[in-house]
């Protein structure tokens, strides 16, 4: 069922007018674990968890009965002066999974808006303490939301270019792209960490005006599932240190077991100043969002009313309690589960099928980490050379796809996966058995 009027007022995010047109939305009605179903009945496998948020499946019935429970007492009270029972919960379930030093929580609604208070908070630290550190450095490639402030330290160029003229400007390290790696090294060997000499350069010549780092730890996301190492992650962590640069960890989308631990940052056995979650933490349900201070972040902003620490952001939803009942409930099954690590040898498997994709003459660059995983497309692999953009490669893979009941997305010449945690091995096979199909068939038609 298409309303052609509904359809002609939609402005769809991150797609073209004309996309619209020649591609129209799919409309679902259904979802169940791994696989949505539209309204003819027809049903997909959701290889990328709806926008890396479908951790535990569509329609988990632990989550869907506590946000039905919760619908009945309370759908939402103001966040000041009051809070809900689950709002409490969630604080508390939080407390249980976070490492120690993160101990105090700041809710608001999704990824981008836990960057912004992220950043703030990190101002007015320098400002209680007497420092005019207000700017900020991050990596090239680096995504961390489409508002403003979290923008302006996002370096994706279609997303970014035309803003970053229009606000302050802000420090851009490389990118820790292994595939193309910034300081030319040729294999995960030679690697110490050379790429982030430029973090280092700038925190050398500017870090008396930078607040913080913000990063994505482990893997960039929206640059391209950019998987690196943890030596690299490091090195980004001492750098910071030594410069009193805070650290903030934007585990948006890697953050609640998603890379195979719990948070990305485990990988490095260091904690954060501050680290921003929200993509997982619902399994998909609702939109809330963390920001998670250390203790001795925090201490700064204790004070009376009369003071500079009290930190003035807030949101209507702010600890919404639906989206709270559904974030304590995808947290339980977590734990109950001992995910992410009871999921390892799930993850192995579809790192193996997904590097079995090596063998076809354009794909190049495959990475994983956790249940995180992408290849690219190469006109030549050897010399890793881009199809031009024309062509639309990628696109068209995602086309080709989805006309086969496989729903993934290209990133540039990138086409990733972030299926759920509860996926079977049967489900990972059927994932890449259809990607190969239509990798075939897509190749055969652009070639
Ligand atoms: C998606 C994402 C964001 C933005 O989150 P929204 O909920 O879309 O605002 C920020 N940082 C990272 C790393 C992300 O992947």
């Amino acid at each position: 069922m298409r309303s052609p009027s509904a359809h002609d007022r939609l402005w769809m995010p991150f797609t073209a007018h004309q996309d619209n047109l020649d591609f129209p939305p799919v409309v679902m009605r259904r979802g169940e674990g791994i696989f949505l179903y539209d309204v003819d009945g027809r049903e997909y496998i959701d290889a990328i968890g709806s926008w890396w948020v479908s951790s535990l499946g569509h329609c988990n019935k632990q989550i869907s009965d506590a946000v039905k429970r919760q619908a009945d007492k309370l759908e939402h009270v103001l966040m000041a002066g009051f809070i809900s029972e689950p709002t409490l919960e969630l604080t508390e379930i939080l407390g249980s999974v976070l490492p120690k030093p993160l101990s105090r929580i700041f809710y608001s609604d999704d990824g981008s808006t836990a960057v912004e208070v992220a950043m703030k908070i990190a101002i007015q630290y320098h400002a209680i303490r007497g420092s005019g550190r207000c700017a900020f450095v991050s990596l090239g490639g680096g995504y961390h939301g489409d508002t403003l402030g979290a923008m302006s330290v996002g370096a994706i160029p279609p997303f970014h270019g035309l803003f970053h003229k229009r606000f302050k400007e802000q420090y851009f390290a490389d990118s820790p792209y292994c595939f193309r790696c910034p300081a030319g090294q040729k294999s995960p060997s030679a690697c110490s960490a050379q790429c982030m000499d430029s973090l280092e350069r700038i925190v050398d010549e500017h870090g008396g005006r930078i607040a913080a780092c913000v990063f994505e730890p482990m893997v960039q996301g929206a640059a391209g599932m950019r998987v690196y190492p943890a030596k690299v992650l490091r090195r980004i962590f001492d750098i910071c240190k030594r410069g009193g640069v805070l650290a903030i960890a934007d585990e948006v989308a890697t953050g609640l077991g998603r890379t195979g631990e719990m948070f990305a940052c485990d990988y490095a056995k260091t904690v954060p100043d501050i680290m921003c979650l929200a993509k997982g933490l619902t399994g998909g349900y609702l939109p809330i969002a963390v920001t998670a201070v250390s203790e001795d972040i925090y201490n700064e902003f204790k004070g009376d009313h009369r003071s500079n620490r009290v930190l003035n952001h807030g949101h209507t939803f702010t600890g919404n309690p639906l989206a709270s009942s559904a974030a304590v409930a995808a947290i339980s099954q977590l734990i109950e589960k001992k995910l992410p690590h009871s999921a390892g040898p799930a993850m192995k498997h579809f790192s193996e099928r997904l590097s079995s994709l090596d063998s076809e003459e354009h794909v190049s660059g495959i990475r994983h980490l956790g249940f995180i995983g992408a290849f690219e497309l190469v006109r030549d692999k050897g010399a890793k050379e881009k199809f031009s953009p024309e062509q639309r490669v990628s696109f068209k893979l995602s086309q080709k796809a989805l006309a086969k009941g496989l729903i993934i997305r290209p990133l540039g010449d990138t086409v990733y996966y972030m299926p759920p945690f509860n996926v079977t091995e049967r489900e990972v096979d059927a994932i890449f058995e259809l990607t190969r199909e239509a990798l075939r068939e897509t190749l055969d038609e652009v070639l």
